[in-house]
């Protein structure tokens, strides 16, 4: 089931109450996708699929063009998430890292909902949640593309649910910092910031030290400062995962944090994946008179052992943060 963006803020208040995180894949390609919902599917977890530009702008879906981009992604989404297949799993879409001078046009299709070109009327589709990349704006500058955002959506009549970032790749935010930003927007905008993502010690990329420098404490201090500045339950989302150990990710999750990104590792298994493939299947692609050279040579071939390596993997991942057997149960929470 795909979920709007009161329906997230559900689904994140769920993550928070019972203390798991749900996993964040930033992924790039039909396939990726599919596998990332199948694995939600086996172990009864729910999952956010989020994109940065790069994935927006990228071959399988923009082209070039981050808005038509917005457009099929949401759609496929919808689609598969419609699915017999995956109607029990919660699906939530989230903008992740969008920057530079496309950052309002992108965001405010993301929150006003694209037309399905195909469904008229009715079919609008809107992101489930949105964040903007923070990493070269100063503090005044992030919360007034925060609140400039807020504005579109309001005016537009559409809810909006945020997730605001300070400093993810830059040690540890000072928690003043935490109460300076989300104390501003929070004052023009009550209610929308849903998600809070402060420098815990991890970075972007894939680590090889395992984060000496990563700190769950802060966890429990950001919410409560939240809690004390909004009366609300908002949950930490953590970017910079791939190579946290797992100790760390299960314990995070314990202490409150409700997203977990995954990008480097997750293309470092999937490209891997296609290396073993093509290396193992040289001789047959070598040969177009080769009895198996058309199977082998199609995409099915290669998205197929793909995610025969993949999908065990991204399971195992939602297991670690307690998402398993979270899916079904929080649905039924929904009213009808
Ligand atoms: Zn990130």
């Amino acid at each position: 089931m795909f979920l709007d963006p009161l329906q997230s803020r559900s689904l994140l208040a769920n993550a928070l109450a019972n203390r798991y995180a749900i996993l964040a894949i930033n992924a790039d390609s039909h396939a990726a996708v599919t596998d990332c919902l199948e694995a939600a599917r086996q172990c009864d977890a729910p999952v956010i699929i989020e994109t940065s530009l790069w994935q927006l702008d990228g071959h399988a879906y923009g082209g070039g063009d981050a808005i038509f981009g917005l457009t099929r992604y949401l759609a496929e989404l919808a689609v598969l998430a419609a699915s017999e297949r995956y109607r029990d799993v919660p699906v939530m879409f989230h903008t992740d890292h969008i920057k530079g001078p496309r950052t309002v046009a992108i965001l405010s299709a993301a929150l006003r909902g694209v037309r399905m070109p195909l469904t008229g009327e009715a079919g609008v589709l809107r992101a489930s949640t949105v964040s903007l990349d923070a990493s070269t704006l100063t503090d005044e500058e992030n919360v007034a593309l925060l609140c400039q955002l807020a504005d579109i959506a309001k005016a537009a009549g559409a809810p909006a649910t945020f997730e605001m970032e300070s400093e993810v790749d830059a040690g540890h935010t000072p928690i003043e910092r935490t109460k300076k930003l989300i104390g501003a927007v929070e004052a023009r905008h009550p209610g929308v910031v849903w998600m809070w993502a402060p420098g815990l010690g991890t970075q972007h990329g894939l680590a090889s030290d395992g984060y000496p420098e990563f700190r769950v404490d802060l966890i429990g201090e950001n919410i409560a400062a939240i809690k004390a500045l909004t009366g609300r339950d908002v949950g930490l989302a953590l970017h910079g995962s791939s190579g946290l150990d797992e100790a760390n990710l299960a314990a995070a999750s314990r202490a409150g944090v409700v997203k977990v990104n995954w990008s480097s590792e997750s293309l470092l298994l999937r490209s891997r994946a296609a290396m073993d493939y093509y290396q193992t299947k040289r001789d047959t692609l070598a040969d177009p008179k080769h009895n198996a050279w058309k199977s082998t040579a199609m995409d099915n071939g290669v998205q197929s052992h793909v995610a025969a390596h993949y999908v065990p993997r991204v399971v195992a991942r939602m297991k670690i943060l307690g998402g398993a057997g979270r899916g079904l149960a929080f649905l039924k929470t929904l009213s009808p």
